[in-house]
């Protein structure tokens, strides 16, 4: 739209609003339009219902379907300048693709204080000095404002100055500051907030950059090919080869650009051990976003990404909506990372809209990670992304191999089996530390009387419930509902109550028995949930006396373990006979992260891969090949199939409280589709519907509707259909159904 244009007021403006419509609501623009005249992406007030709300104006429009008469008008224009036009277009881009309603995707996307109509405007305060003059002049010459002098005493003492509310707690007052800054003795300056504790003095970098070993160097020249354009770069690196330096030399180039750069961290990654290596490295200000930020902070930091005096963004998903004033690189770390995806509400990717947001942007994307995803490698093999490379550790040991251990026909003690004990009492005979690895916290999966077979199961959810020590009691993991432990049987009243199976608790117990002389450190979302209870123990684990940890996932990734040579894996199974189709790679990644954590500093590593299944083909090709091979066996068998990354899919979820409902709905929907994509020859298969893997959660049914496509503007034309249809049925306003476009789980 022309800039002229914008001054002239339309006699309708479309404003997108917090709510699940897909539909933009039209107002009269009102009587206080900002005299610069209205632009897209300002934000209004607007009476909605009995309430009012704040939304983002979207255009303008000469007429409205809504009669005159009953065409509301603005409450309030609340921004004199439009929000950022990179956050817009992202957005609008996002709501479309991933065909949620634009007025709540814009909303989720922006900090909560900016969606309550707080001022688009950093918060700021003075910082007040003393002058050349002020630093000279003789204090008696102000022997007539005793308080004068006391101010203009106590700012000689502060070189960096003081901020206004240290000056006002001591009860001095503007007046006084004003008197001095008039006989230039004094002087301020305005902070932003966010930006307070860094430095700019003093070029880039606060520490030196690493020599890059020759494979780092060779992947920064080749990135350096493409500062200035859009490319994909898939940085493939084992686990300790040095990713990270590579990105922080990139950013480095970047910022020495004038330009920014955007790094997204998986939820678990983003510790304060990640922050502190990128402000170590760098003097400029480094803004974190994550969900431990106050409301002001988010905002601070948004700001400050905004404006461009940020030049590093670093945060988890949702940083992908950061506007940005010089975007210079996007960068992905762990970019096959599940967190990426968001599994509720507006159900986006942030990997796959950096994809987008760079080729906006014109700039460079760089996606890193020891075990790619199969979209991404499938990428590469177009010919779309460039692949770069690093094979070796800075540790100069190689990555261990998995060792396969049968676990049929063994005994068992906590889950483990003897030569996998035996090997951690060989690692802490030597004086290093070992991790076990096992996906479940608890004392144990669930609670099975050995009379009659009877098992805890969560009268909610098609699962059972899962028994814990700490405290005693069983917990649904998937609605959270807990339940007194039995004393005896509820079916035949035995008191023969067993675990089945084992969880986190029960190892650390079996593991504290058995090594009585070290401690054992128990690490997943129970033990952690103190705030820094996490941090604690990595540090105490870092200072390297032998220890044990246990740990689910949440120890899987990132971090930086020197001391730990061996790592046990419980229980390598459930993915490799599971209905999704990308449980093996999502397996296959986690065990590969899992073993990364073993030999990264003076010693070499050793894996020991717990299996019922030590001759399955999959786990032996990743055992004895690495990820690369199986990855690429994984793709051929996905292109066999015609799943993603070879086609496309987007999946319909309904859930009622009566299973018939969903059902039914879905029946419906299918049956309309399908006869809709006959007429108009369109390329999309609709499979089902079908219960969900977990018919019953929360007392609720789930039902599922597949589409598949080929063509990704078909699966597109098709899903807009289905939500339309389900829009205007009057059973799609009853019965709770989303579409999920890209699935990543089924
Ligand atoms: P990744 O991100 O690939 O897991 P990191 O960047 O964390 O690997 O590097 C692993 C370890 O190797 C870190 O301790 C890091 O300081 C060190 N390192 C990385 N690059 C070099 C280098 N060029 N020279 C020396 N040490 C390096
Ligand atoms: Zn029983
Ligand atoms: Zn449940």
């Amino acid at each position: 739209m022309p800039a002229s244009s914008h001054h002239l007021s339309p006699s309708v403006i479309a404003v997108a609003l917090p709510t699940p419509l897909r539909r933009l609501f039209d107002y009269r623009p009102g009587q206080d339009i900002p005299t610069q005249g209205w632009q897209p992406g300002m934000r209004v007030r607007v009476p909605f219902g009995t309430r009012q709300m704040v939304g983002i104006v979207i255009e303008g429009r000469d007429t409205s379907e809504v009669p005159a008469q009953q065409l509301k008008s603005v409450s309030a224009w609340l921004d004199d300048r439009p929000l950022p036009e990179d956050w817009l277009w992202l957005g609008r881009f996002t709501a479309r693709y991933y065909q949620h309603a634009l007025g709540d995707t814009l909303h989720q996307t922006l900090p909560v204080l900016l969606r309550q109509g707080k001022p688009l405007e950093a918060r700021t305060r003075e910082r007040w000095h003393a002058t050349a003059q002020g630093l000279e002049i003789d204090l008696a010459s102000l022997d007539r404002a005793p308080r004068q002098a006391a101010l203009l005493a106590l700012l000689r003492q502060h070189s960096r100055g003081l901020v206004m509310p240290a000056l006002t707690a001591q009860d001095f007052t503007r007046a006084q500051l004003s008197a001095l800054a008039k006989k230039n003795l004094i002087r301020h300056e305005i902070e932003t907030l966010e930006t307070r504790s860094a430095p700019t003095r003093g070029g880039l970098l606060a520490e030196p950059a690493l020599p890059l070993q020759r494979q780092q160097s060779q992947a920064l020249a080749a990135l350096h090919e493409s500062l200035d354009a859009f490319q994909p770069y898939l940085l493939q690196g084992v686990t300790g080869s040095g990713k990270t330096e590579v990105y922080l030399q990139l950013i480095e180039a970047i910022v020495a650009k004038g330009r920014q750069a955007l790094v997204l961290i998986p939820e678990i990654g983003l510790t304060p051990q990640t922050l502190a290596r990128f402000r170590k490295r760098f003097r400029v200000p480094v803004v974190a976003l994550h969900s431990g930020l106050s409301d002001h902070e988010r905002l601070d930091g948004w700001l400050a990404a905004m404006s461009g005096r940020a030049p590093i963004v670093i945060g988890t998903r949702s940083a992908i909506f950061t506007p940005l004033a010089k975007p210079g690189v996007i960068i992905v770390d762990e970019e096959h990372d599940g967190s990426f995806k968001q599994q509720d509400g507006l159900r986006y990717h942030a990997r796959d809209l950096a994809v987008v947001r760079a080729r906006r942007h014109g700039i460079p994307l760089l996606l890193g990670s020891a075990t790619p995803s199969l979209e991404s490698l499938a990428k590469v093999e177009s010919g779309d992304y460039r692949r770069l490379r690093l094979d070796q550790r800075a540790s100069r040991h190689p990555p261990a191999k998995l060792e396969l251990v049968e676990l049929r026909g063994r005994s068992q003690q906590g889950g483990l089996v003897p030569p996998v004990i035996e090997a951690l009492r060989q690692t802490l005979a030597a004086g290093h530390q070992a991790l076990v690895f096992i996906n479940r916290r608890g004392f144990a999966p669930t609670l099975a009387c050995h009379q009659c077979g009877w098992m805890a199961e969560c009268p909610s959810c098609d699962a059972r419930m899962t028994w814990h020590r700490q405290p005693p009691r069983l917990i649904c993991h998937h609605c959270d509902r807990q339940q007194r432990l039995p004393d005896v049987c509820p079916t035949c009243a035995s008191a023969d109550l067993r675990p089945l199976g084992t969880g986190t608790e029960r190892t650390e117990e079996t593991l504290a028995a058995l090594f009585p002389e070290v401690p054992v450190h128990r690490i997943d979302r129970d033990s952690t949930r103190r705030k820094h209870a996490f941090e604690q123990t990595l540090e105490e684990v870092r200072r390297g006396e032998p220890c044990l940890l246990v740990g689910t996932q949440m120890l899987a990734k990132g971090h930086h373990l020197p001391h730990v040579t061996l790592v046990a894996v419980v229980n390598a199974d459930a993915g490799l006979y599971a209905s999704d189709f990308r449980a093996l790679e999502h397996s296959a990644q986690l065990l590969i992260q899992v073993a990364g954590r073993a030999g990264r500093a003076a010693h070499p590593g050793r894996v020991l891969v717990q299996t019922l299944h030590s001759d399955d083909p999959h786990l032996r090709l990743l055992a004895e090949q690495g990820y690369d091979v199986l990855a690429e066996q994984l793709l051929e068998e996905r292109r066999a199939a015609a799943l993603p990354p070879f086609r496309f899919l987007a999946l319909a979820r309904f859930e009622s409280a009566k299973a018939e409902a969903a059902t039914t709905l879905a029946e419906s929907v299918a049956l309309a589709l399908r006869q809709w994509l006959e007429q108009h020859d369109l390329a999309v298969d609709c499979l089902g519907p079908v219960p969900a893997p977990m018919e019953r959660r929360q007392n609720r049914y789930h039902v599922q509707l597949l589409l598949g496509s080929a063509r990704r503007s078909q699966l597109h034309e098709a899903s807009a259909w289905l939500i339309q249809w389900l829009e205007n049925h009057r059973d799609g306003r009853r019965v709770r159904w989303s579409l999920d476009i890209d699935p990543q789980t089924l």
